[in-house]
C-alpha cells in the first residue's frame, strides 16, 4: 500500500457498534468493569481494557494505533506534549550516573530538558552528528543512548540515519530519533535502523496548530542488557514490547503526562491529509528557497538546494522531498525584523508544521536561553529568519516576500 490509502486504511478506525466513520471522542475519565475479578485481571495485565484515561483511553490507543502503522514500529505511547514524550522515552531508559549523547542542533526545549536533567545526575555530551568518528570517541560505558533528530531545527541538518544506527548498534545503545520536522511522509527512522522514534505531533502530524501533543514508537527490536538497563528486569519477558511495557507500566502513567482524548480525535483527523500537507508544504518550501537564493543579499539554508551541506545526505535518505522549513539570512537584525514586520501573508509565530506559513527570529526567541556558543553550533545568527512554510499558492508567498525584502533596505 502507498503511504496516504495505509494511514487511511492500516488501521480500524471508527465505531463498528454505530457505524460512525470517525473514531469518537471518548470523553471519559474511567471506564467500568462487568466483575470484580476482571479489573484485578486487567490491574495486572492480564486482560486488554480500558480502566483510567491518565493511563489508557479507546480514542488514544486509535491514534496509538495510527502512530504505529506511520512509523513503522511495534508500539506507541501518546502522550501531552512532544516535550513530555521525550521525558518519558529518555527516563524510562536513563537514570542517574547515566550518560546520553545528542547533537548540538537540537530544538531549544529539547537542549534545555537536557540541562534540566543534570539535577537528577543525567549527564548529556553534545557531539556534531554529522561528524560521526567525533561522536563515537564521546561514547564511554555509562553511555546509555544516543539522540538526534531526522532534520535538525533550525540548523536544517540531515542525520545520517544509518550511519548514526550503525555506530549505536557497534555500541549496543539505543538509537533514539526526533522525527517531527521530517515526518514518516519523508522518512521512517526505524526502517534505517533507530530503536525509538518521537515526534511532537503538535506540528505536522496534527497539521492544523489546534493541539499540543507527542507520540513515542518503538520498533521494539532493541536487546535491553539487564547490567545496562537494570530497570527493565521485570519487562524483558514482553520480549519486543519490553521498552513500551515499562513505560506504561511505570514512568509514564505515575507522571501523568498524558494525551488528552479531545487531542487524540484532532490529531486521528488532522493526519488523514498528512501526505497532502506535506507535498504541497515541501514542493512550496522548494519554491520559494530556489526563488529567494537568487535575491543578492539573502543566502538560504534548505536541504533541497545543492548549496546545502546535507543535501547528498537528504537525496539519499529522504522521499526525494527535503522538509517544509528554510532559512534565510538578510545581514542583520534590523533587517530581519523589517522583514518579518513587512511580510503580510505569513504570521510571526513560535511553532511549525501549520497550514499556514509561519516565521519566527529564533535568536531572539526560541534561543534566548541559549549561550553564545550553543547559538553558534545550532546555526541561529542574529539575521536568520526562519520560515515553516505553508500550503498557500506559492505565487502569493513569492510575491509577498518579493514585496518585504525589496522594502528593506539590503
Ligand atoms: C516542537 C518540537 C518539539 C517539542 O514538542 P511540543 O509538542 O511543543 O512539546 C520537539 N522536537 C521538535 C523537533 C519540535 O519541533
Amino acid at each position: 500500500m502507498g503511504f496516504n490509502t495505509e494511514l487511511l486504511h492500516g488501521t480500524k478506525t471508527g465505531d463498528p457498534v454505530t457505524g460512525a466513520t470517525l473514531t469518537p471522542v471518548y470523553q471519559s475519565s474511567a471506564f467500568f468493569q462487568p466483575s470484580a475479578e476482571q479489573h484485578e485481571k486487567l490491574f495486572h495485565n492480564k486482560a486488554a481494557g480500558y480502566s483510567y484515561t491518565r493511563i489508557n483511553n479507546p480514542t488514544i490507543a486509535a491514534f496509538e494505533e495510527r502512530m504505529t502503522v506511520l512509523e513503522k514500529g511495534v508500539a506507541s505511547v501518546a502522550c501531552a506534549s512532544g516535550m513530555a514524550a521525550i521525558t518519558n522515552a529518555l527516563l524510562n531508559i536513563v537514570g542517574s550516573g547515566d550518560e546520553i549523547i545528542t547533537s548540538t542542533s537540537l530544538y531549544g526545549g529539547t537542549i534545555d530538558l537536557y540541562h534540566d536533567l543534570e539535577a537528577f545526575g543525567i549527564t548529556t555530551i553534545f557531539a556534531d552528528t554529522n561528524d560521526l568518528e567525533d561522536l563515537e570517541s564521546k561514547i564511554t560505558d555509562k553511555t546509555r543512548v544516543i539522540f538526534a533528530e531526522t532534520i535538525g531545527n533550525p540548523k536544517l541538518d540531515v542525520t545520517d540515519i544509518p550511519a548514526l544506527a550503525g555506530i549505536a548498534k557497534r555500541h549496543n545503545l539505543p538509537l533514539m530519533i526526533d522525527n517531527t520536522v521530517a515526518t514518516a511522509f519523508l522518512v521512517r527512522p526505524l526502517e534505517l535502523g533507530a530503536d525509538i522514534v518521537i515526534n511532537s505531533t503538535s506540528k505536522y502530524i496534527n497539521g492544523n496548530s489546534s493541539a499540543i501533543s507527542g507520540v513515542i514508537t518503538d520498533a521494539g527490536r532493541f536487546k535491553w542488557d539487564l547490567e545496562r538497563y537494570p530497570g527493565m528486569k521485570d519487562y524483558k519477558k514482553f520480549a519486543k514490547f519490553a521498552f513500551t511495557a515499562k513505560l506504561r507500566n511505570g514512568l509514564f502513567r505515575n507522571m501523568g503526562a498524558c494525551m488528552a482524548p479531545q487531542t487524540a480525535y484532532y490529531n486521528l483527523l488532522g493526519m488523514e491529509t498528512l501526505g497532502l500537507r506535506m507535498e504541497r508544504a515541501c514542493d512550496n518550501a522548494m519554491q520559494l528557497a530556489a526563488y529567494l537564493e537568487t535575491i543578492p543579499g539573502i543566502s538560504v539554508n534548505y536541504p533541497g538546494l545543492a548549496s546545502s551541506p546535507w543535501n547528498g545526505v537528504a537525496k539519499q535518505l529522504l522521499d526525494g522531498r527535503f522538509g517544509a522549513i528554510l532559512t534565510i539570512r538578510v545581514g542583520s537584525k534590523e533587517r530581519a525584523f523589517a522583514i518579518m514586520n513587512a511580510l503580510t501573508i505569513p504570521q510571526i509565530v513560535s511553532n511549525i508544521g501549520d497550514t499556514k506559513t509561519l516565521i519566527v527570529h529564533p535568536e531572539s526567541t526560541l534561543a534566548a536561553h541559549s549561550t553564545e556558543q550553543e547559538k553558534i553550533d545550532a546555526a541561529v545568527f542574529d539575521d536568520m529568519i526562519r520560515i515553516s512554510v505553508g500550503i498557500e499558492d506559492i505565487e502569493d508567498l513569492k510575491q509577498d516576500f518579493t514585496a518585504a525584502i525589496q522594502n528593506t533596505v539590503g
